[in-house]
């Protein structure tokens, strides 16, 4: 068995990668099959994921959208349908600011595609990024709207948005490595998308793994003291049986005597805003210790990298 201490690394990264790049690269944490990148993978890879059905990983890349028109009540008749899972800001009267993934502009095209507007974006979209709307193509093709204009803002523009803005047009990812207990309380953050390397596919006998299971150091057991010693044991004695099983059944099988110590990945991707909810909630002293472990430390980041919106915030103010 192996043990590790937690650790986190913001993915700024991708930022700079291509939707298709960043949406293939998190896709792979489930499967731990990032060794599988090549120059051809991602376009099979995201088909096989849309084919699917794993939603989630086509939530991992958002953009933002500029959207003006000749006549106000296209902005009306795109909010009566109440968008889902869409950030949205009037900038003036005839122009919006559209902020979404990839799901929720796909979601927003199959549940809405009569509407003005919708289908403005669509169509910009289904032109720009192919591959992520090929599935969706009206018979006829897509149509530009007249009177509908749309544009991608880069991440230089997004970046120097009002503070207020940018707190909910902006969208970083997180990829956190630590225990089950922990992502298992992260999860519960609903404005969040995620993705966890799986237990369900993930043999841990397996060679890539080094033929054994690794747990994150516990931070409520000092080396060297009783409870680390029982902890240690418990592990061992968990490793082993764990390792049995897959002898005679499947990895979904086998997981059911993992604990909650075990290490996993997991990619939590959200605008800052939601952000700043998680570290008003993580990082007080009420807080699980092992997630102020991360959380705290990554507070710090956030205040340096997105000083616009953290930069007057203090660990007390929470
Ligand atoms: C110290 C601590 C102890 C906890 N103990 C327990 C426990 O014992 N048992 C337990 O089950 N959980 C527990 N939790 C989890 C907690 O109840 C929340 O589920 C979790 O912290 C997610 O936070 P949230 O619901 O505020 O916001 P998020 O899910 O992060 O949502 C952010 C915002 O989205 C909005 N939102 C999202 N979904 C909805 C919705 N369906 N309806 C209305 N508004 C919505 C809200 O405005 C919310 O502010 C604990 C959390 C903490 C920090």
């Amino acid at each position: 068995m192996k043990v590790i201490p937690a650790s986190f690394e913001i993915l700024d990264k991708l930022d700079q990668q291509s939707m298709a790049t960043r949406i293939e690269t998190c896709g792979r944490l489930c499967y731990k099959s990032e060794d599988k990148i090549t120059s051809d993978s991602t376009e099979p890879f995201i088909r096989g994921i849309i084919k699917h059905g794993h939603n989630s990983v086509m939530e991992m890349a958002a953009l933002t959208l500029k959207v003006e028109v000749d006549s106000d009540s296209l902005i009306m008749q795109f909010l009566e349908v109440i968008p889902r899972y869409l950030q949205f800001d009037r900038l003036e009267k005839k122009v919006l600011l559209i902020t979404g993934t990839v799901r929720a502009f796909r979601e927003l095209y199959r549940d809405n595609s009569s509407v003005k507007l919708i289908k403005a974006v669509a169509a910009y979209l289904g032109e720009l990024h192919p591959l992520f709307f090929s599935d969706l193509v009206p018979k006829r093709g897509w149509v530009p709207q007249s009177g509908v204009k749309v544009n991608k803002m880069t991440l230089a523009e997004v970046d120097a948005l009002s503070a207020d803005l940018l707190a909910k047009h902006r969208y970083i990812a997180v990829k956190i490595i630590t225990n089950r207990a922990v992502t298992h309380e992260i999860v519960r953050h609903r404005p969040c998308t995620f993705l966890q390397e799986s237990q369900r596919y993930c043999r841990y006998s397996d060679d890539k793994f080094g033929s054994e299971v690794t747990f994150i150091k516990p931070m409520f057991y000092e080396k060297g003291t009783e409870g680390y010693e029982l902890w240690e044991r418990a592990m061992m004695e968990t490793e082993k049986i764990y390792l049995k099983l897959l002898e005679s059944s499947s990895p979904q099988a086998a997981r059911t005597v993992l604990p909650n110590s075990c290490k996993t990945e997991i990619i939590v991707y959200a605008n800052l805003l939601e952000w700043l909810h998680i570290f008003r909630l993580r990082t007080p002293k009420n807080a699980e210790p092992s997630m102020r472990e991360i959380m705290i430390p990554l507070f710090a980041a956030f205040k340096e990298k997105f000083a616009t919106v953290f930069g007057d915030l203090s660990l007390d103010t929470f």
